[in-house]
């Protein structure tokens, strides 16, 4: 006999069927490749997706199925966030950015069975597709010209389809969902996957007041890729409470954005800081006299937004609120689902002046609800929360992962009680901000004192004349390390190295602390994922 509540299962499904029945007027929007718009609706969006779920059972799909996309932000890629695991399968999220060995490798290892194919991307998909097979190839004729010989053609075999007389399979709240490959920076990728029951709870946690605090109306811009952690799970979100998407497509370039803005004022935009940081630059640019794009732009004022996958500088934060968009940080990882920690205004800090606001703004925020959260020191014993003392990062909750897809459960991944390791590194203060310093494998130990590349690369950042910044260790017979600094200098700005050192001292770092050696470079090299890729600047400079 039953003592408590009934025992229905978490499941996207409910989501899916709420957001057809509530919100069949709104709309999403996504941005072709020709940079048109076009227009769906939530009920059309409900109907495709129970197509696409029943069209894939016809092809024979069976549940714990993987089904790769290798997609760019659109309709169609929502639709198989949800129609693929409606239909049983997982879907497996490909990384377009990755190289196509890498890619061919993941798809091998995750044993896709079908993929999702913009048509834009075929030429990439040729690049790997002796790599692993795929029993069918569906093409998203994304850019509207006909689907080539010898593949499906996505919307043909939605028509095809009847939605009606679909049902969904039935399934523990446990069962996979989704699957996102980490990128690998250190060794091979690894899989993790999420379950309808992770993916609810976690949608349902980001979503609160303080953290995302969506809205039915919202208008939501995810620059942030949905082959990135699922887009920080703001996909499922929005269907959630049936928001405004609008999609940017293929078409990221900061002006493309700005555009997009201009046509689709967001009310929320989510994207890493690298994206941003361009962003207000040619936004910052547009506003001389003199400039091409003189008036083209107005930013959305009042708009959130949502940044993070890496430290967000604190003058970026201050950039945009100088135009009236507040920058809300997250800190989080493909294993996490990713939302662990979001930094917003506390009730503590109502009375804090704003320096001390954008302080707070660029930490990595506060844990939120259902993740435990622990700094673990050198000695295995935990940090006290006061600030100052720094450990490892690790975590513990209903939406963080367990285990690797078909990877032995390794200790250096996972502690012996069952916290996974982040490997990053972090103070925590007494109100709970995680003040992450740097990755372990990022950390710089000069004369046996630990350096923070994190806050050598804000400060410099925080320059007027520097664009970006990355700082590493490299080798030091003296010292064992000493950091260097890669920096962007931004156009017209004569920044020389002696500027950035008083800049240094005048921030509050110690003589020691300063970069012995400054690389000035075109850009900072970027990730698969859009962050600074520090393991290129290694190769290239730390030999
Ligand atoms: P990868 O960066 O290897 O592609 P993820 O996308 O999962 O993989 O990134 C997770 C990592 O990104 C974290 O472990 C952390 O090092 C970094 N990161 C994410 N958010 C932040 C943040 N707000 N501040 C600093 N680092 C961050």
């Amino acid at each position: 006999m039953k003592t408590t509540m009934m025992e229905v299962p978490l499941s996207l499904n409910h989501l899916l069927e709420r957001a057809g029945r509530l919100f069949a007027g709104n709309e999403i929007v996504s941005r072709l490749p020709d940079k048109s718009l076009r227009r769906h609706s939530y009920g059309e969006f409900y109907r495709r997706t129970r197509s696409l779920a029943s069209a894939l059972q016809k092809l024979g799909l069976r549940k714990g199925q993987r089904v790769a996309t290798l997609c760019w932000n659109h309709h169609a890629h929502l639709e198989a966030y949800f129609g693929i695991p409606a239909a049983g399968g997982v879907m497996h999220t490909l990384n377009l950015r990755l190289s196509p060995d890498e890619i061919g490798w993941i798809a091998g290892h995750a044993q896709d069975r079908f993929l999702l194919v913009d048509d834009v991307l075929l030429p990439l998909y040729r690049q790997f597709a002796a790599l692993h097979r795929f029993e069918r190839v569906i093409v998203v004729p994304f850019s509207g010209q006909p689907v080539a010989e010898g593949f499906e053609d996505y919307e043909a075999l939605l028509a095809d389809a009847d939605p009606d007389g679909f049902d969904y399979v039935p399934h523990d709240e446990n069962d996979a969902v989704a699957m996102c490959y980490t990128s690998g920076t250190t060794g091979r990728p690894k899989g993790v996957a999420y379950s309808h029951r992770s993916t609810v709870l976690h949608t349902l946690v980001a979503s609160l007041g303080d953290f995302w605090g969506l809205r039915g109306t919202d208008v939501v811009l995810p620059v942030t890729p949905m082959f990135h952690a699922n887009s920080w799970g703001m996909p499922y979100g929005a269907v959630m409470m049936g928001v405004k998407m609008v999609f940017p497509g293929p078409h990221l370039h900061p002006d493309d954005l700005l555009d997009l803005m201009q046509q689709e004022p967001p009310t929320l935009a989510l994207g890493v800081p690298t994206i941003w940081m361009a962003l207000i630059q040619a936004y910052e640019a547009s506003l001389a006299k003199d400039s091409p794009n003189h008036g083209r732009w107005q930013l959305p004022r009042g708009m959130r937004s949502l940044v993070g996958g890496a430290a967000v500088p604190e003058a970026l934060i201050r950039a945009f609120d100088k135009h009236g968009i507040w920058i809300l940080q997250g800190w989080g990882m493909t294993e996490t689902s990713p939302v662990c920690t979001i930094s917003y205004p506390r009730a503590e800090l109502r009375g804090a002046d704003l320096d001390e606001r954008y302080r707070r703004a660029a930490m990595a925020g506060v844990p939120v609800p259902l993740v435990d959260l622990r700094v673990q020191g050198d000695d295995g014993g935990d940090q006290p929360w006061d600030g100052k003392s720094v450990g490892e990062i690790q975590v513990r909750g209903p939406f963080i992962t367990g285990c690797y897809h078909e990877v032995p459960v390794e200790a250096d991944k996972f502690t012996g009680d069952g916290w996974l390791r982040t490997g990053d590194v972090a103070s925590v203060d007494p109100l709970g901000f995680v003040r992450i310093t740097d990755r372990t494998k990022d950390l710089i130990k000069s004369g046996g004192e630990w350096i923070s590349s994190v806050d050598l690369e804000n400060a410099i950042m925080a320059h007027p004349g520097i664009a970006e910044a990355a700082v590493i260790a490299v080798p030091d017979e003296k010292w064992g390390e000493r950091p260097l600094a890669c920096a962007v200098k931004k156009p017209n700005h004569a920044v020389t190295v002696e500027d950035l050192q008083a800049h240094l001292l005048k921030s509050g770092f110690a003589k020691w602390q300063l970069p012995d050696r400054y690389e000035w470079l075109e850009a900072v090299p970027r990730t698969s994922t859009g962050k600074f890729w520090k393991l290129k600047l290694r190769e290239r400079f730390a030999r």
